[in-house]
């Protein structure tokens, strides 16, 4: 019965159409209506009663309806004729079982009007609905909750049952241990733990106990700090189980808190001090040793060389075991008074401390790295790693663990960039020389903005006409401030920063866009081939394909007008997915070259396994030819090789006629460098191109 019908029974309407009325509704409704004096005595009971309880209503005139009540519920149903009687809350919802007259137990939800003042109704009206199927799905909500409640009780969790109707919870004794509070000193207050929540994590703790109460989550789960009575906070991890009511309002919120302090201090695979215990423990190295400079102690930063590739390659378990390797490597070469942890991923730390001179980290950092480099063996696997090393000395005068560690992790990236396996001490240069990394990374992202990038083309020369074939598309920088900037210089740096893609982007669509202008309006050269580096960094992106068929389709070039240059290490970092875009960019009919062949890991199985059409022959290998009598043996190989493959080469770094000469004996087929032309300015290239040089 919703709230406008409970309305009609109120309003001011002659008696005897009330009465009507009332009947009507008592007839209609689903729901059992009955009127109940202030001692629930049955004085009307609606048709619903004989669907409901199998009892013609007019059986329970006249009798206490405590006489139908399942025994279990008395005293909630006694609660609740308080409430209804004094009318302090007619909302005030009860569930109770009312007998069935096959003997079975019906479940009810009921709400009541107070008309006792009425001058007609004179009683309760309370509604009752049928909830027991609703009823049996809670029964095995709350057996699983149970279960749960079991289960935690028997890992000595600390259990909490909060009675969201009521306003307080209730604690284990276990709970109140866990923060360390006194019997009698929690009130059953919410808010006492609440409270005690670190400030921090509390914002947090409140959303996820929202959303699991508006019903968008499963369960609360939660690690966070609490204090502990002893002014300390301790890592809890708290889980959590609303329990609603028929109408899906949450009644209750039970759950679970352990102590995770432990887990939270140490890394779960190694056991080593995790990332926060060795910045307290440095903190504390540092705080008390601020007042003599003479003690002297180290940070070393440690990661692993290339772990990416093992763990890809031989599967996480092989890479959790190999830290695992790592973590009791590195423990056997330290000292007592040493702290070694693992920072996360394959990045470890190690705190040296009172060390006599500075040599001492050095060389503990290399015993580290012999140690490191002796193969590891996982299952039927030998795994290889090296690590790069960086150093940070306290004499430099720290004051905070965090500026320590991260001078330290300049000097591990410092020795990374420098070829890895290496080991490197911070310097103040090292900081001027992030500083100005920094600088840099903050241009290059405005660069494409403000279009400081040009293209400049080098001719590309077929050996045996002598006549231009195409060109390949360099980027340059022209830094406002710096002037030109080499690609060798910035492009290492968008790679690491995540900002090649779009320069390789633009290049290419700025490349194309040129190339086809040039054949459109030079006839005669409408073959010229454009060769465009793409990165090994953007190559294995899964938008390389879909973004060089819009440059096509957007400048109308050829695909097989197009080739793109593509290094070894593009196609070593992940050799599935580079097959899967090189078939794919084949089928496109575009072209592909192997750049800078015989500088990389010149697995000539790389050959055939991909569909290239052509080699570049590094430059190293050509510049040598001809100097000192040195014979071009290497370049007469790869020659040779790519002619059985049916592939074309390209010499790179042609710089005399001597070289040139060579190559074409050797019958190489095409060849670049600064005998021909250095990269032109776009103007200067069309130049080329109208003149049709002959070399
Ligand atoms: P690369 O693809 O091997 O390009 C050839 C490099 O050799 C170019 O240097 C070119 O100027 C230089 N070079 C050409 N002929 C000679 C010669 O006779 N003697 C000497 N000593 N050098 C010669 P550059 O332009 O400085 O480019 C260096 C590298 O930067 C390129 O090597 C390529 O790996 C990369 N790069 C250039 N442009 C792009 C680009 O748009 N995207 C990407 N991802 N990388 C690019
Ligand atoms: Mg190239
Ligand atoms: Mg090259």
């Amino acid at each position: 019965m919703g709230r406008s019908t409970l309305a009609l029974l109120r309003n001011d309407s002659p008696g005897k159409q009330r009465e009507a009325w009332f009947g009507i509704l008592g007839r209609s409704s689903a729901d059992l209506v009955l009127v109940l004096d202030r001692m629930a005595v049955v004085e009307y009971t609606s048709a619903a009663a004989e669907r409901l309880l199998g009892t013609p209503g007019t059986l329970l005139v006249g009798h206490r309806l405590h006489d139908q009540l399942h025994p279990d519920d008395e005293a909630l149903f006694v609660d609740a004729m308080y409430e209804w009687n004094s009318s302090r809350c007619a909302d005030h919802v009860a569930e109770f079982r009312l007998r069935h007259e096959d003997g079975d137990w019906v479940a009810v939800e009921a709400t009541a009007v107070n008309l006792l003042d009425d001058g007609i109704v004179r009683g309760l009206v309370v509604t009752a609905r049928d909830i027991t199927s609703r009823r049996d799905t809670e029964a095995s909500l709350g057996e699983s909750h149970a279960r749960l409640m079991r289960a935690a009780r028997g890992a000595n969790d600390g259990l909490w049952d909060w009675d969201m109707q009521a306003g307080d919870i209730h604690y284990s004794d276990r709970w109140r241990e866990l923060v360390g509070a006194d019997p009698g000193q929690l009130q059953g207050q919410v808010e006492e733990w609440f409270d005690r929540i670190h400030p921090e994590d509390r914002q947090h703790f409140h959303a996820l106990l929202s959303a699991h109460i508006d019903g968008h989550t499963d369960g609360l789960e939660s690690d966070h700090r609490i204090l502990h009575s002893d002014g300390t906070y301790r890592w809890v991890l708290c889980r959590g189980q609303a329990v609603r009511n028929s109408r899906g309002k949450v009644i209750r919120v039970a759950g679970s808190m352990i102590d995770i302090s432990d887990r939270k201090l140490f890394d779960g695979l190694t056991g080593l001090p995790n990332r926060t215990t060795f910045r307290d423990t440095l903190q504390g190295v540092i705080d008390r040793n601020s007042e003599d400079p003479e003690h002297l102690f180290a940070v070393l930063m440690l990661d692993l060389d290339r772990f990416k590739v093992v763990n890809d390659s031989l599967g996480h378990g092989t890479g959790d075991r190999m830290l695992i390797s790592v973590a009791r490597r590195l423990e056997t070469c330290v000292r007592a008074r040493d702290t070694v942890s693992r920072l996360g991923g394959d990045e470890f730390a190690i705190l040296l401390d009172d060390l006599d001179a500075r040599e001492d980290a050095e060389k503990i950092a290399e015993q580290a790295q012999k140690l490191l480099a002796q193969p590891i063996y996982v299952g039927s696997n030998e795994v290889y790693t090296t690590a790069s090393v960086g150093i940070a000395l306290s004499s430099k005068g720290y004051g905070r663990a965090g500026d320590m560690l991260r001078d330290a992790d300049t000097a591990m990236h410092r020795a990374k960039r420098g070829g890895r396996d290496r080991a490197e001490t911070f310097s103040t240069a090292m900081h001027v020389e992030t500083v100005n990394h920094f600088r840099m990374e903050v241009d290059l992202r405005r660069a494409l903005r403000r279009k400081e990038f040009r293209v400049r083309y080098q001719p590309l020369i077929a050996l045996g006409p002598g006549r231009l074939a195409g060109f390949e598309a360099l980027v340059r920088w022209q830094h406002p401030e710096r002037g030109f900037v080499s690609p060798m210089d910035f492009i290492p740096l968008a790679e690491e920063v995540g900002l090649i893609a779009p320069i390789d982007r633009w290049v290419l669509g700025e490349a194309s866009r040129q190339s086809r202008e040039w054949q459109l309006h030079h006839g005669h050269q409408s073959n010229l081939t454009i060769c465009v580096n793409v990165s090994s960094k953007q190559f294995s992106r899964d938008d390389t394909v879909d973004e060089v068929a819009r440059v096509l389709e957007e400048t109308g070039l050829e695909p097989g007008c197009l080739k793109l240059e593509i290094t070894e290490s593009a196609i070593m970092d992940s050799p599935e997915r580079a097959s899967e875009i090189l078939d794919d960019l084949r089928t496109m009919g575009v072209r592909l070259a192997l750049d800078d062949f015989g500088t990389g890991y010149s697995s000539l199985s790389h050959l055939h396994r991909f569909p290239f059409d052509t080699i570049k022959i590094d430059r190293s290998f050509v510049s040598r030819m001809g100097i000192d009598g040195q014979n071009p043996e290497i370049v007469r190989t790869i020659v040779a090789l790519a002619r059985s493959l049916e592939m074309d080469v390209v010499a790179e770094g042609v710089e005399t006629a001597l070289q040139l000469e060579i190559l074409r004996d050797l019958g190489c087929k095409y060849g670049q460098g600064w005998y021909f032309a250095k990269p032109l300015t776009n103007e200067d290239a069309e130049r080329l191109i109208i003149a049709d040089t002959r070399w």
